[in-house]
């Protein structure tokens, strides 16, 4: 049995990003590759990330600078041109903040529906509102809501919005001064929603070259190594693997805390039960080459209605050139869904065929270009803040701060964290560790 410092579950961002700053550690990655949800493919000179679309932004400058640090100059920086595709047309993106390329019916009520709830909740007209649907009504009124707030929602977490909390909106959902919404109604250009307005993207490599930089700055990292069953012997966690066990003083796991509750042992029926109730969301990426050197000149769109599975396609080759063989270009789709539900449940190549009939009928491709498709499923991909999530969350997160384990990350402190909010909580672990 070997012993190291501190052990690391899990090798994704959160995972590689604590490696590179505690000098004696060790990351256990699972996967035959790390990276987590932050991992890329090549595949006949098609670069695409499986996890779904990632770019680059923060706020925060020195998380900012740490990426910047690790990709070095292979880096691409654009500014976000993101659209929501809602009856033919392709609208500015927030929604409220592209009101005037609705028809004018469609304009009128969204925009007296925003200044009906802006009244009501000022005079103090309007209930608090207690689950996310209610929340859009008393935030946005009924026009934005009926409209594209709640299909688009309800298309990509696949719960209804009534289920669901409150907890995860702030700072997620943009929150527009009611001078932006009347002028985007009249046709004043506002930009709203700022936070990635400008995002970078690596030249090369799509977004593992990040985590394969990050990997780079780690002491010890040990892919294949899947976390069977964590036990405490006096001041030492013995974490098994299928092959052997490694002792540890100190354990941070940044693996699903569902998974973390089932490797270790003694666990109160009530803490099983409450890991068991926490939610989210699988999803399916879908890339496609074409033979074509463009099809959109978008970063991005969001797909609201009806006709495919997909809420969201980006296009990969408007962040690098390098993603796509030259004279080519690639588009990807990506598919919530939940483990064994219908959509889960349909073969690879059924997936392809409806998000190609789809793309093609709304115009955004054209089937005959399709030269190449890749499909991954990763699980879990989105954290689902129910209306359980609070109870649940805190009985968890109890239990296993008595184990003396810290956790970290998306899936590891169980929160809807982006890239630089993994990053920003590592550093911070990190430092509260030396
Ligand atoms: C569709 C989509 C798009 C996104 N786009 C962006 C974006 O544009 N910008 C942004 O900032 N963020 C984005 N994010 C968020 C980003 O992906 C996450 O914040 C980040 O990747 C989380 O990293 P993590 O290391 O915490 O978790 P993960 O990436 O889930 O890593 C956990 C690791 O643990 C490993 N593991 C699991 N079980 C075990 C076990 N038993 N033993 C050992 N290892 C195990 C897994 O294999 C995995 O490698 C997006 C997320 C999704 C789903």
């Amino acid at each position: 049995m070997l012993a190291t410092a501190i052990g690391i579950l899990g090798g994704g961002l959160t995972g590689l990003t604590l490696g590179s700053l505690l000098p004696e550690s060790e990351v256990l990655e699972r996967d035959e590759v790390v990276g987590g949800l932050c991992r890329s493919r090549t595949t006949n000179g098609f670069t695409y990330d499986i996890g779904g679309s990632h770019v680059l932004f923060s706020r925060n400058k020195s998380t900012m600078r740490y990426m910047e640090e690790a990709l070095g100059n292979n880096i691409e920086r654009r500014v976000r041109n993101t659209k929501i595709f809602f009856k033919g047309k392709y609208l500015k993106y927030p929604f409220e903040n592209g009101l005037s390329d609705l028809s004018p019916e469609d304009n009128f009520e969204c925009l007296t529906g925003y200044i009906q709830s802006y009244y009501a909740r000022h005079m103090n007209e309007s209930p608090r509102p207690q689950n996310f649907e209610e929340w859009m009504y008393y935030r946005f009124g009924k026009g934005i809501t009926e409209k594209y707030l709640l299909p688009y929602n309800e298309k990509i977490w696949k719960i209804r919005a009534r289920e669901m909390s409150l907890k995860w909106i702030e700072g997620r959902i943009p929150d527009p001064p009611i001078e932006d919404v009347i002028k985007s109604s009249l046709g004043i250009r506002t930009e709203g929603y700022v936070h990635q307005l400008n995002f970078l993207y690596p030249r090369t490599g799509g977004i593992q070259a990040l985590t394969d930089k990050i990997a780079e700055k780690c002491s010890s990292v040990r892919t294949n190594c899947e976390v069977k069953r964590i036990s405490k012997e006096r001041n030492e966690f013995l974490v098994q693997l299928s092959e052997s066990e490694m002792s540890y003083s100190k354990l941070v796991s940044t693996i699903p805390l569902p998974s973390l509750i089932k490797c270790l042992d003694n666990v109160p029926e009530e803490v099983e039960r409450a890991a068991g109730e926490l939610k989210y969301n699988s999803l399916i990426s879908i890339i496609l080459g074409m033979s074509v050197p463009k099809t959109k000149d978008y970063s991005w769109v969001y797909f609201p209605g009806e006709t495919g599975l997909f809420h969201r396609v980006s296009f990969p080759s408007n962040y690098s050139p390098e993603v796509a063989p030259e004279g080519n270009c690639s588009v990807l789709a990506e598919i919530t869904c939940h483990q064994g539900d219908r959509i889960w449940n349909m073969s690879d190549a059924e997936l392809v065929e409806d998000t190609v009939k789809g793309l093609d009928e709304l115009e955004v491709i054209r089937k005959d270009d399709v030269v190449f498709s890749d499909l991954t499923r990763m699980t879990p991909a989105y954290v689902i803040y129910d209306v359980e999530y609070d109870r649940n969350i805190k009985i968890v997160k109890d239990f296993i701060r008595q184990q003396g384990i810290e956790i970290c990350g998306r899936f590891g402190e169980f929160e809807y964290l982006n890239m630089d909010a993994c990053i920003e909580r590592a550093m911070s672990l990190a430092d509260d560790i030396k």
